[in-house]
């Protein structure tokens, strides 16, 4: 038979996904992931993102950029570097762009993270900063909306909406990535083989802050070990569950931070 164009992701698979502490477990080997986001205008970006990465079963954030303070204020768990993303130690991946804005030094920390071999998922804003065409070999992941992945095929909001499979596999295929389209059902896709379909999520979701919430999770997934694809679909699953956790059974607004606590109960839930 065929090869599928789709498949959904399923509740037990999940917990087989999940990178859990074992009794060789330390910090480092359990993946230290490094968040390069947030800029004067956005900190909070880098806040979130660095919520997220903290609670996706990575062994410490190292965060990168201007809005250290606000990160501390809140995470004083988080590992700080403040010169450029190559000098910050060990990283076994990269979260870049959550409210990196568009300055030349977002561009030069871009540049600086892709041109390193590990694992790199771009967001928000550096998706608007990527090169036409990357031509990395060590894995990429690319988290846009939309809107993000209009602007990145040359094309409108509507045509991407209209046509979102299509589209998660045109973006896949030019920049030889895995592209995880975000939406109300978030797609995730490779070069070849099935795309994979998030069940999970509300719609409280499209609140301001909840992608970046995500690209820090599934950015600290990529550093515990998991493939694009497999860090990809389990941090939309996870992402999504944590959000009808916080929203509750009635279902009423969320914050993107209380996401971010949530995604406690959200993995809680998967390993039942
Ligand atoms: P961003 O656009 O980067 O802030 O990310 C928004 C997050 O909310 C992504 O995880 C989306 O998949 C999710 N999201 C946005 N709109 C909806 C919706 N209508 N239903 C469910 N999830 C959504
Ligand atoms: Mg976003």
């Amino acid at each position: 038979p065929a090869e599928p164009d789709v498949t959904a992701l399923h509740h037990a698979d999940l917990a087989e996904l999940l990178p859990l502490p074992s009794a060789e477990s330390d910090k480092y080997r359990r993946g230290v992931v490094g968040v390069v986001a947030g800029s004067a205008r956005y900190p909070g970006a880098a806040v979130l993102a660095v919520a997220g990465a903290l609670r996706g079963g990575a062994g410490a954030v190292r965060y990168v950029g201007p809005a250290a303070d606000a990160v501390i204020a809140r995470f004083p768990e988080t590992l700080v570097h403040t010169g450029p993303p190559h000098k910050a130690g060990r990283v076994q991946a990269w979260v870049v762009g959550p409210g990196l804005g568009d300055a030349w030094d977002a561009r030069r920390d871009l540049e600086d993270v892709l041109a390193s071999d590990v694992p790199v998922l771009v967001d928000a804003d550096g998706l608007r900063l990527m090169p036409p065409a990357a031509t990395r070999t060590a894995p990429t992941l690319l988290t846009p909306h939309a809107g993000e992945a209009a602007a990145l095929l040359g094309t409108s909001r509507a045509e991407v909406e209209a046509n979102r499979l299509r589209s998660v596999r045109a973006l896949a295929a030019r920049f030889g990535a895995t592209v995880l389209l975000k939406g109300s059902t978030t797609l995730i896709a490779q070069g070849t083989g099935p795309v994979r379909v998030n069940p999970t999520g509300t719609g409280w979701l499209a609140t301001a802050g909840s992608g970046d919430v995500l690209s820090g999770l599934t950015g600290s997934l990529l550093a515990a070990g998991l493939t694009p694809l497999d860090a990809g679909s389990a941090g939309a699953y996870l992402h999504g569950l944590a959000a009808r956790r916080a929203t509750g059974p009635g279902g009423t607004p969320i914050t993107a931070y209380e996401v971010a606590t949530a995604l406690g109960d959200a993995w809680a839930d998967v390993l039942d």
